[in-house]
């Protein structure tokens, strides 16, 4: 998640500058689609002559792109809110919500004075944001747009990019599935895919500016379908543009994963051995009130398949443990499934109802707090063991790796990069190299969360 962040007291006032003098503090919170809108929002904002800072005392507009997946979001988007009007009490500044936040969670954030909103917009509509500033500069009260635009890509709009290692293309957006758990479908509408020929272009450009990788993205991404190319054509496609050395993509559905996409990832040299694939509880009845359209034994299936035809591939999950009326020995099936699978990673959280979906309307939130406490805690454990051991699998061998970056701001001498498989590899930076760059590194021991290495000769 990048942050960027900033506040003060709000009266929504920009004290009539022309936006080219009007400085602007974004935050991102949440997934990696909320990552590629706020580099659209800076660019979009950026065109305008809007320009950005890192500080609350700098900013004269505050912009917080937001999250809803789970109650932990809200609250931390809540506090940050108040703390910041707190910050910058003697400054006057325009605050505005974003993301999915700003969809379903409109009526009460501006019903909430205390908060002091001037503006909401949703995912569909950041092409209106100059517009929409301008409005609330103007202090005629909040303005708001969070209406849906199925037509909505952001084509022809060129992010303004953070990372010069990797760079995010939204191949779709929306989401079709209604997870009974997921907010996602009421926040960002619904589902469509971007044309083949703009995904291109837009790669073409990337490897003209030096990427190396570019991640493929959409809320279900594996469900792209743009005429007669689906997303095994689509990753093939992407993997053959000059220069793009690594294909990743985020996040899969279990249901799309026909023998095509399989091969294509198999097949394709450049498309990463790295499967993200949220399994979200491992017992049958749960996976059906989940609305997940697959069974525990279905998912077994696919893994074996995937295992199969790509042996060392990298897999991550997400578990989500305490659903309503899971009982503790649904949850051994959650425990069997990640024993039997064994992710190299897991993100695991705790059910949370989310206002408007079909869980939270029709399921009571029954399973005790500490009961899930108890849940993740143990499954954590599990999955710390899981991965140790899946991460020492590599000790000894030499791996490619591509630097992201430096390993930690305090040292300049360590750099941190990712294998094919998604793992995290820290090791010695040696001259003339940079991120960017794919080494090999031999490597010398493995943690649950990464491995160490040293730079081997090629
Ligand atoms: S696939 Fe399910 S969990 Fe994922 S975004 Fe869509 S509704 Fe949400």
């Amino acid at each position: 998640m990048v942050e960027n962040e900033r506040k003060d007291d709000n009266t929504g006032d920009s004290g009539g500058k022309s936006p080219k003098k009007l400085r602007v503090l974004l935050r991102t919170f949440g997934c990696q689609m909320n990552e590629y809108d706020s580099e659209v929002i800076r660019s979009i904002l950026g065109q305008e002559g809007y320009t950005f800072c890192d500080s609350p005392q700098d900013a004269d507009i505050v912009l917080l792109n937001t999250c809803a997946v789970r109650e932990n979001a809200h609250r931390k988007v809540i506090g940050h809110i108040h703390a910041l009007h707190h910050l910058c009490q003697d400054r006057p500044f325009i605050l505005g919500i974003l993301g999915c936040m700003a969809v379903n969670m409109e009526e009460a954030l501006l019903a909430n004075p205390a908060l002091k909103i001037d503006l909401i917009i949703g995912p569909d509509s950041y092409r209106r944001l100059p517009e929409l500033l301008a409005r609330a500069a103007g202090s005629g009260g909040p303005a708001a747009d969070t209406d849906f635009d199925i037509s909505e890509n952001y084509t022809g709009i060129n992010p303004d990019r953070v990372s010069r290692v990797n760079a995010w293309v939204a191949v779709t957006r929306g989401c079709n599935n209604f997870c009974t758990f997921c907010v996602v479908p009421y926040t960002r509408g619904r589902e469509r895919s971007r044309a083949l020929t703009d995904i291109l272009a837009e790669t073409e450009k990337l490897a003209a500016q030096g990427y190396k990788q570019v991640t493929l993205l959409g809320q279900n991404v594996n469900s792209y379908a743009d005429h007669a190319t689906g997303f095994s054509g689509l990753l093939q496609a992407v993997s053959r543009v000059q220069g793009i050395e690594r294909v990743r993509f985020m996040s899969p559905h279990p249901k799309d994963f026909p023998d095509a996409v399989i091969d294509a990832v198999a097949r394709e040299p450049k498309v990463c051995k790295h499967i993200h694939l949220p399994l979200q509880a491992g017992n049958s009845r749960i996976l059906k009130l989940m609305n997940r359209t697959y069974t525990q034994e279905d998912f077994l299936a696919l893994v074996r398949k995937i295992r199969g035809r790509i042996p060392d591939v990298g897999l991550s999950t997400d578990i989500i443990v305490g659903f309503p009326t899971e009982t503790a020995s649904e949850f051994e099936d959650t425990v069997r499934v990640m024993e039997a699978v064994a992710f190299d990673s897991a993100f695991i959280f705790k059910y949370s109802p989310r206002q408007g979906t079909v869980a939270q309307k029709k399921y009571p939130d029954d399973v005790p707090e500490e009961e899930k406490t108890t849940r993740i805690v143990r499954l954590n454990a599990i999955q710390k063991g899981i991965s140790l051991k899946r991460n020492s699998r590599h000790t000894g061998k030499t791996l490619p790796v591509l630097i992201e970056g430096l390993a930690s701001r305090r040292s300049a001498r360590e750099f941190q990069g990712r294998t094919d498989g998604n793992t995290i590899v820290v090791f010695p930076g040696q001259p003339g190299l940079a991120p960017g760059d794919i080494v090999p590194v031999r490597v010398t021991a493995a943690t649950p969360h990464a491995l160490k290495g040293e730079t081997a000769s090629p």
